[in-house]
Order: structure tokens, then sequence, then C-alpha cells
């Protein structure tokens, strides 16, 4: 027995499917996510989501950033939902932003489509339980230092609340390792798989840090069975607000993906 029970394959054992707008997520439909790691304009983000919007189904950008100083960018906030939402509607993607506190989450789930807890909210549960108790799914970021266990616990947390439109996701964990800004735990794939019904999407930008390590993370991700990736892309990096060393340039992304779909193609034997 498990200490958790919603989010247990023993208490529904067939895979869930989460609905973000008309995206599918998770037994066996694949999710693409991709954006800058901060909003910056109207502009910024409308350009890099026209620059993904073949290659992606979800539009990110924040809003709302849980900076590790607090004197760095801390996001535009409703200014910057704003934008996201405007971006997100003409391009017709669905968006995806970070919630970092309880007073904000009617407010960001008025403007976006899916509710991000970063990893540094993993288990901020009074957050956890205000998102359960709204009806947008969520999509929960693992702890930089949360066991698979505790992870679980978190999604539970907010399936009691009675939402149950959770995706998880494995963003790196802290190890002695300091050349990557975190090591990205592929084995918790296939784990979360066999004891959760919900899918597990890897983001191997945060957990690289390093632009030119996301592919190959990508590709062993899928490998391992993901239900999809969240992956960060700015066209000028090198200005980027937050996140610009591991943020892909559009046609690198644009290339990945396809990368990622030939992989797929080879695992599923089309
Ligand atoms: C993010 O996705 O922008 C982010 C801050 O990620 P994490 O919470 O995984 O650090
Ligand atoms: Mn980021």
């Amino acid at each position: 027995m498990y200490p958790f029970r919603l989010a247990s394959r023993d208490y529904h054992p067939a895979d869930s499917v989460i609905s973000v707008g008309d995206v599918l997520i998770g037994g066996g439909h694949r999710v693409y996510i991709a954006g800058p790691c901060s909003v910056e304009n109207p502009n910024q983000i409308e350009r890099i989501g026209r620059a993904v919007q073949g290659s992606a189904h979800i539009l990110r950008g924040g809003a709302y950033k849980p900076r590790t100083s607090p004197y760095s960018f801390q996001g535009l906030a409703e200014e910057g939902l704003k934008m996201l939402q405007a971006a997100g509607q003409l391009l017709g993607m669905p968006t995806v932003t970070e919630v970092v506190s309880t007073e904000d989450v009617e407010l960001v789930a008025s403007y976006v489509d899916m509710l991000q807890i970063g990893a540094r909210n993993m288990q901020n549960f009074a957050l956890l339980r205000k998102v359960g108790a709204q009806s947008k799914p969520v999509l929960l970021k693992r702890g930089m230092a949360a066991t698979i266990e505790e992870v679980l616990l978190s999604a539970e947390y907010i399936m009691a609340e009675g939402n149950s439109q959770v995706v998880l996701c494995e963003r790196g964990i802290r190890t002695f390792e300091t050349y990557t800004r975190n090591t990205l735990d592929i084995s918790a794939i296939p784990v979360l798989h066999r004891l959760t019904h919900l899918p597990v999407i890897v983001d191997p930008s945060h957990a690289s840090g390093k632009w030119n390590l996301v592919e190959p993370l990508a590709m062993a991700a899928i490998a391992c069975g993901a239900d999809g990736l969240m992956i960060e892309v700015h066209d000028e990096p090198d200005r980027a607000w937050s996140d610009g060393e591991q943020s892909l340039k559009p046609e690198r992304y644009r290339e990945l993906i396809r990368s990622v779909r030939r992989l797929v193609d080879c695992i599923e034997g089309e």
C-alpha cells in the first residue's frame, strides 16, 4: 500500500488523459509545450509563439517568476497574463503559466488554460489545495529535493480537493553534480508510470540549464516513455530576461521536435 490513493494506479489502472483546451495529454497523447521562461512584452510572446506554433501544442510564458534572488526580474504579473492570453488567442494555442501564491490563483486561472506549480512550491500545501479547488488543469513540477513519493503526495493534495486534472513534470533534482543546473532523473519517468495513472512530462531546460543539452535529454525522456516535453524557447536568448542560457532558438526547437517525432515513429513501429 502506498500513502497516496487518488493518484495511484491501483485506484485507477488506466492512464488518465488530461485535456488542456482541445489538447490531450497522456494515454498515448504526447504534448509539446514551448515558449519563453518569462513573458517580456506583447510582441515577444506573440513572436515566439508564432515561431513554435506548428511544433508546440501549448504556449508557456512566466508572469510570476519565483526567482532565487529578490533582485532578479520577478515577472510582469497581470500585465504578463494579458500578453500571454492575447498571444494564445491569436495563435489558437492553449496557455500555461506558473502561479506562486494562493491570492493569485483565481486571477491566473481567469487568463490561462493550465496552472503551473513550480518546483519551489511543490510542497506549498495551501497553494496545492487552492489549485485543487478550481477547475483548470494543473502542471505539477517536481521539487528540486523531492522524492517520487513526495511528488505523488503533492498531486494527492490537489486531487483530494476535487481536481483530478494533474500532469506531473520531472525537471531535474539537486545532486552533487554542478556542471548541469540539476540532474535529470530519467528513472522517475518509468517509476512514476508504474505508480500513477497521471501523465508524466519532462522539462529538459531547467534540468540541464544549458541549451546544448536540451535536445539529448529530450530524446532520452521520450525514449523512456515521457508523455511530453516542456522546453524554453527564446529568439534572442542573450537578451532574455530570465533563463537565456538554457533557451533554444525557435529553429533549433523545431528541429528538436522533428527529431523527437522521428523517434516516436521508431518507438511506435510506424
Ligand atoms: C519554469 O518552468 O519557469 C520554472 C521556474 O521551473 P521550475 O519551477 O522547474 O524551476
Ligand atoms: Mn525558466
